[in-house]
């Protein structure tokens, strides 16, 4: 059976991203979308008021929740403690070690509406983890979702773009607007699946990969030639086979940018 929400006395944090689902059909679109089963290991990153946790606690599943807000975490505890399998990590996600949660045979499904002032990196750090991961479902701006599925070739597409994608499938499933939330945020939202993927090609130096997406965006409308030279001392020349370094960054594809990673790592 679903806990009633506690009614919410809680003043929301700026500071924290703090904007709560109060929307019942948003809610339980959310739900449905993860749809939790008996048995799985569930992380929740910034359970609030319990809008989402609410549903998950009694799905028979390992509930783990991360939450930096001590008013908060003392109001969970409270709700939650009769749930013998809900626990609580008083902890900012950023510095969490979702390593040492997975440390059952059961790998992890994340999921979260993301304070957004640290979604993109804290979807960097959990990419470290992603062996351990079996999904993610995240409520984050709809504008990051659209940078995180974009195809190659557009506005939207950028270092977020080539660096989830190269880690996983990326899946935008539905728009949730301003007023799902209590106080309303000032721009449309959206839910996204992210899997974990294993790769046919992969790089061979991930540390080089990141550094030489991360180059090439800074300078987005200059052409990849440009990018190149803040990763490399000097580019070899004739070294490269079908790149054409005179196209700009945002028409190559991750498959591409693979390839040029691994063709030049042997001239960093
Ligand atoms: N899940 C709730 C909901 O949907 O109503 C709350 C979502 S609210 C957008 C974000 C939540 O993340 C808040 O509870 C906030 O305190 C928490 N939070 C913010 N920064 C955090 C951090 N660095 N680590 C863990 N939790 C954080």
């Amino acid at each position: 059976m679903t806990k009633p929400t506690p009614r919410n006395t809680h003043q929301a944090k700026k500071r924290f991203g703090q904007n709560f689902l109060v929307d019942g059909n948003i809610i339980n679109r959310i739900i449905r979308a993860i749809n939790p089963q008996a048995g799985e290991h569930l992380v929740e990153i910034g359970p609030g008021l319990g809008a989402l946790t609410n549903h998950l606690v009694d799905k028979n599943c390992q509930l783990d929740v991360v939450e930096i807000d001590r008013d908060l975490a003392q109001k969970l505890e409270a709700q939650y403690k009769d749930s013998p399998r809900f626990k609580l990590h008083l902890i900012d996600a950023l510095k969490a070690d979702f390593g040492a949660l997975a440390s059952t045979d059961q790998p992890l499904r994340i999921i979260g509406n993301l304070p957004y002032n640290i979604s993109t990196p804290l979807l960097f750090r959990l990419l470290t983890f992603k062996s351990c991961i079996s999904d993610m479902h995240f409520m984050l701006q709809k504008e990051v979702v659209d940078r995180l599925a974009s195809p190659e070739g557009r506005k939207t597409y950028g270092r977020l773009s080539v660096m989830v994608q190269y880690h996983c499938h990326v899946e935008p499933l539905f728009v949730v607007p301003p007023s799902a939330f209590n106080p309303a945020p000032k721009v449309e939202s959206a839910i996204v699946r992210l899997r974990p993927r294993s790769r046919t090609t992969t790089v061979t130096d991930p540390g080089f990969f990141a550094q030489l997406v991360n180059a090439c965006f800074q300078q987005r409308r200059k052409t990849l030639r440009n990018g190149l030279k803040l990763v490399l001392k000097e580019l070899p020349a004739d070294c490269l086979q079908n790149i054409d370094l005179g196209r700009r960054p945002e028409t190559f594809s991750v498959e591409e940018f693979i390839d040029l990673a691994n063709q030049l790592s042997a001239f960093r």
